[in-house]
């Protein structure tokens, strides 16, 4: 169960009539008609944003490797609304098919979502015994992945003159994150930013918009794993609050959940960004500006 997110003058009931993401009326859709793709959309980000997505009314297709996970997330949203398709982003092909599977059942694609990817290693060796090889695999998935789901978006999109590009970056890629962060994971999303950088000039003059998201630490299952290695003998839910309240620069009175981040993508995807492109949307409660400038393991 879940509890509330909003604290303060939020009771439950103020945030449901205040922000509640559940439009009334198909008006209020701001996805209507609209058709994504969205890659790591079994778990986490990703099945948060597919939800945020189809409550406005778009059509999804979650491209993942967890096939159970992506089944049971189609079956929450209901088979009309999304399908699941096996799809490893380290490998171009997989990429491409999950677009055109995109393109064959709905006749289109709107938006594409490459939010797939790993996290750093948080016991990572000291540099000098760092193997290459976990490098290699960031940048596969994280980096390369998201190249190529820019690429076969770009395919489709293009020749519409219309669509919208959003990749998951990381506040890692904007930031240092201390002396023992993982260097793979950090370059590997700082490459997202400069793909986003690179290609929105490009794909601008086609109609296509192209932008980054950058989570902060969010506790979705991947973070949660994460932390477990740091902070053994926890549980899940004591580690879910070590990173709302310790981790992100929290914002008095409430925390960062994944369904923030669907948020973000929301504005993005809708066309009320029209002339948005080229853009990273921190989403870090300003974790970037005050506490990871000011953390006493970066002096
Ligand atoms: P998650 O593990 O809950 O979701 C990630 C999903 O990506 C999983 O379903 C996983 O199966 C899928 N995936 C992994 N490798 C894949 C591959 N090769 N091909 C296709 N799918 C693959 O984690 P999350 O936290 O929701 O992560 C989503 C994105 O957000 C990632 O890019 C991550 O780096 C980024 N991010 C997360 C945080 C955080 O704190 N959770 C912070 C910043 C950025």
């Amino acid at each position: 169960e879940k509890r509330s997110r909003i604290i303060g003058p939020g009771s439950p009931g103020f945030a449901v009539n205040a922000f509640s993401s559940a439009p009334s009326s198909q008006s209020q859709q701001r996805l209507a008609g609209k058709v994504a793709v969205i890659t790591g959309g079994a778990s986490g980000i990703g099945k948060a944003t597919a939800a945020e997505f189809v409550r406005n009314g778009a059509k999804v297709v979650i491209a993942d490797i967890q096939d159970d996970l992506g089944h049971a997330a189609v079956a929450e949203l209901g088979p009309d609304a999304a399908c699941y398709t096996r799809c490893d982003v380290s490998d171009e092909a997989q990429i491409a098919a999950a677009v055109d599977l995109a393109v064959a059942r709905h006749g289109r694609l709107d938006v594409m979502f490459n939010n797939a990817g790993i996290g750093g290693r948080p016991l990572r060796p000291p540099l000098g015994a760092m193997d290459l090889a976990d490098f290699d695999r960031a940048m596969a998935i994280n980096a390369r992945g998201v190249m190529a789901g820019l690429k076969h978006a770009a395919r489709v999109m293009v020749p519409r003159r219309s669509g919208s590009v959003i990749c998951t970056a990381s506040v890692a890629g904007v930031v240092g994150m201390g002396p023992m962060a993982d260097p793979a994971y950090g370059a590997s999303k700082a490459a997202v930013l400069g793909l986003v950088r690179v290609v929105a000039a490009e794909m601008a003059r086609s109609g296509v918009r192209v932008n980054a998201i950058s989570p902060g630490a969010v506790p979705t299952p991947a973070a949660i794993r994460t932390f477990t290695t740091l902070l053994p003998g926890k549980s899940a839910e004591e580690i879910r609050r070590i990173i709302e309240e310790n981790v992100n620069m929290v914002v008095a009175g409430t925390v960062l959940e994944a369904e923030d981040i669907a948020k973000a993508a929301l504005y993005l995807a809708s066309d009320e960004a029209k002339y948005v492109s080229g853009h990273n949307l921190i989403v870090d409660g300003g974790f970037n500006v005050t506490r990871a400038a000011s953390r006493p393991t970066e002096s």
